[in-house]
């Protein structure tokens, strides 16, 4: 007799296997089926900020699920850790947004402005004030923003706890499996084909990253799914050199528990091409190196690439796809996605589960929405 899974989510990516563990956590029986590994796309590319504050200048829908989604993150690390054993590597020492220029200086103290209206911790430092606190930060900066509420994860471990956190509540995990149709019957989903086998489900989730694409001919509506390319560079420093995430115009620098540091990242759009280019090395390092010049005695360890998710509006599509009874779809999380796994997990469970859920985001986050004006 052939086996019924619940739901099939396609993608072990931190959204898919953030869906499929609060899925599996409520008694579904879930299959994730992965092209690669648990982790091989953006997701293990990711720097693994929860910039819910520092990733926004403007109010909208997506600005409310990123902080709702940063706040889950302590409890998140505590189940995941009882439930896999693995440490997401939480930290949560804030992130400093540096000013260069006397313009960069005075869009830092709008965003402190806009940060407060809407409840959030923001201050505007002076250079002294903010080399009181990191002191190998560069003298030559006009000034930072503090933001205490933001912090990070290690974006690999999330995904890699999500997958095996749903594993412990029953979920099966298959690997080098790549989806190459859907079955429909009908109308209706009844499960997906790959190379060698057909998985019967109920309900299938694409939640495919920048990929998801390759499944538009199953809906009617265009999603608009390309992919911004991202070098970044790791480098382990003699010493600890930096407490807390250092963001500035076009590069970051957050510092791993681990004692190594990620540079990123470039930002290209439609490209797709695994290279990482000599330029976009020596720019991020160049940057970098002027925020904390001692950087340049640091040891490189690797460079790599990954592919943000994008829309054509920013926002990512969490929803129904009406179409095919039973198709859901959650992707294009762009610059965000480790940030707003927790968060899109739970949403899209409810979702799934026909569970009442928010009309702003169910409207903000639809495949039918409007071209967004608020991001
Ligand atoms: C350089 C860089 C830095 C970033 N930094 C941050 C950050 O600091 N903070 C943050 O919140 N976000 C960050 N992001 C964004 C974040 O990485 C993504 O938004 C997030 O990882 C998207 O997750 P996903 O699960 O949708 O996609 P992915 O992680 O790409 O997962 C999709 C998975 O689907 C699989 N797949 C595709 N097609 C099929 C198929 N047909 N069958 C089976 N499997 C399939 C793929 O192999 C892949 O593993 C960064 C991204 C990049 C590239």
């Amino acid at each position: 007799m052939r086996k019924m899974y619940d739901q099939i989510v396609i993608g072990g990516g931190v959204i898919g296997c953030s869906i499929a563990y609060q899925l599996a956590k409520r008694g579904y029986q879930v299959l994730v089926l992965e092209k690669d590994s648990v982790a091989s796309g953006a997701s293990s590319a990711a720097a693994g900020m929860l910039g819910a504050q520092v990733e926004f200048t403007q109010d909208g829908p997506l600005f409310q699920f990123a902080r709702e989604s940063r706040q889950l993150y302590p409890q998140i690390e505590k189940e995941l850790f009882e439930y896999s054993g693995i440490d997401i590597q939480l930290i949560q020492k804030g992130m400093y947004k540096m000013a260069l220029t006397e313009e960069q200086l005075n869009h830092l103290q709008q965003l402190a402005a806009f940060q407060k209206q809407f409840g959030e911790e923001a201050y505007v430092l002076t250079p002294d004030d903010m080399m009181a606190r990191e002191q190998k930060v560069s003298n030559q900066i006009k000034g930072a923003l503090h933001i205490p509420g933001d912090g990070q994860v290690s974006a690999i471990h999330v995904t890699k706890a999500f997958a095996k956190a749903a594993e412990s509540f029953g979920a099966e995990v298959k690997e080098n499996t790549s989806v190459e149709e859907l079955l429909i019957e009908n109308e209706k989903v009844s499960g997906v084909v790959t190379k060698s086998e057909t998985f019967y489900a109920e309900k299938v989730v694409l939640a495919s990253g920048v990929w998801t694409k390759d499944f538009q001919r199953y809906f009617t509506k265009d999603t608009e799914m390309y992919p911004v390319k991202g070098e970044c560079i790791s480098v382990r420093p003699d010493q600890p050199l930096v407490e807390a995430t250092i963001f500035s115009e076009g590069c970051y620098i957050v510092p791993k528990k681990d004692g190594h540091m990620i540079i990123g990242a470039t930002s290209l759009p439609y490209q797709m091409d695994k290279k990482v280019s000599a330029g976009g090395i020596h720019s991020l390092l160049d940057k970098a190196m002027y925020l904390i010049p001692e950087i340049k005695d640091a040891e490189i360890e690797k460079v790599w690439t990954g592919f943000r998710p994008q829309t054509k509006d920013e926002l990512p599509y969490l929803d129904k796809v009406d179409e095919v009874e039973g198709l859901f779809i959650a992707a294009g999380h762009y610059r965000n996605g480790i940030l707003l796994a927790p968060i899109t997990g739970l949403f899209m469970a409810d979702l799934i589960e026909g569970k009442a859920i928010s009309s702003v985001y169910q409207e903000a986050f639809s495949i039918k929405r409007k071209q967004n004006t608020y991001v």
